[in-house]
């Protein structure tokens, strides 16, 4: 089956709901024929693969790239083509970690300061006792082959790769065909998170689609990075307009 896509800024977006992404998930461990590699595409994402072809190959290697955030999705509606569900990546990290709790199936986390992927461990077990931890390697020792191999020497069904963007979905590229029969995404901060390290935006925040204003008052480092939104929106508006001229051109043509 082709999934529906939705392009925003030269990134096909899945257009898919997360019950739909998880059904084909159980489905590929079950079946074990193949990996996945999934990206939850953010504006700042979206943005620097526009800048960089090379980051955009690593990216369109993936079977699903679904929206990350009310940013894409405001995006897909300012282009008319409405996304149906956002998709963050936090949120998939907890379902996955609920799913190989029910499943009993591994996880690997590698990425973040020393320490804090075995905290996200650690804590992932207290809230999902049945998922078997297949390692933890934090991501300041080298990303290399050597890196890949040990991790995936542990056959791992789910690989978190929290080195943050570009790196991680670079990483996840290059090294996918270790992994055979593995669920490979980039988390980014997701392990500061559920180390306890960084604190997620309150529900409030969530629920108004201001979690991008609560990171930047608690974490004001991110400033610049933040720069992006709103060039982001600009270009998607470039994009609607170009989209409206071909189409006007094409009903002169008909
Ligand atoms: N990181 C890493 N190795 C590196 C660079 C970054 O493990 O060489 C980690 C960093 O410690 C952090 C994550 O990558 O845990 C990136 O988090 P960030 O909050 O920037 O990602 P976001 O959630 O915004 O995608």
């Amino acid at each position: 089956m082709t999934q529906a896509k939705v392009l925003i800024l030269d990134m096909p977006i899945d257009n898919m709901s997360k019950t739909n992404l998880l059904n084909i998930v159980d489905n590929e461990l079950e079946q074990r024929e193949k990996n996945l590699f999934i990206v939850t595409a953010n504006p700042e994402i979206i943005m620097s693969a526009k800048k960089s072809p090379s980051y955009r190959d690593s990216i369109l290697q993936a079977d699903f790239i679904v929206p990350d955030g009310s940013g894409v999705m405001m995006a897909s509606d300012i282009l008319n083509d409405s996304l149906q569900e956002k998709i963050t990546g936090y949120d998939l990290v907890h379902s996955f970690l609920s799913y190989a709790n029910d499943k009993k199936k591994s996880v690997y986390f590698f990425g973040s300061k020393d320490g804090v992927a075995v905290d996200a461990a650690i804590n992932s077990i207290k809230l999902y006792p049945n998922v078997r931890i297949a390692g933890t390697k934090h991501g300041y020792s080298g990303h290399g082959l050597d890196i890949a191999e040990e991790i995936a020497a542990t056959k791992p069904d789910f690989v978190f790769i929290g080195l943050g963007a570009p790196l991680q979905e670079k990483w996840a590229a290059e090294y996918k065909h270790l992994f055979p029969n593995s669920i490979l995404m980039g988390v980014g901060g997701s392990f500061d998170v559920l180390s306890g390290k960084t604190k997620r935006a309150p529900q409030f925040w969530l629920n108004n689609n201001l979690e991008w204003m609560y990171r930047l008052i608690t974490q004001p480092v991110r400033g610049k990075r933040m720069l992006q939104l709103p060039v982001f929106v600009a270009e998607v508006y470039k994009q609607k307009w170009a989209n409206r001229k071909v189409y006007v051109k094409r009903e002169r043509h008909t």
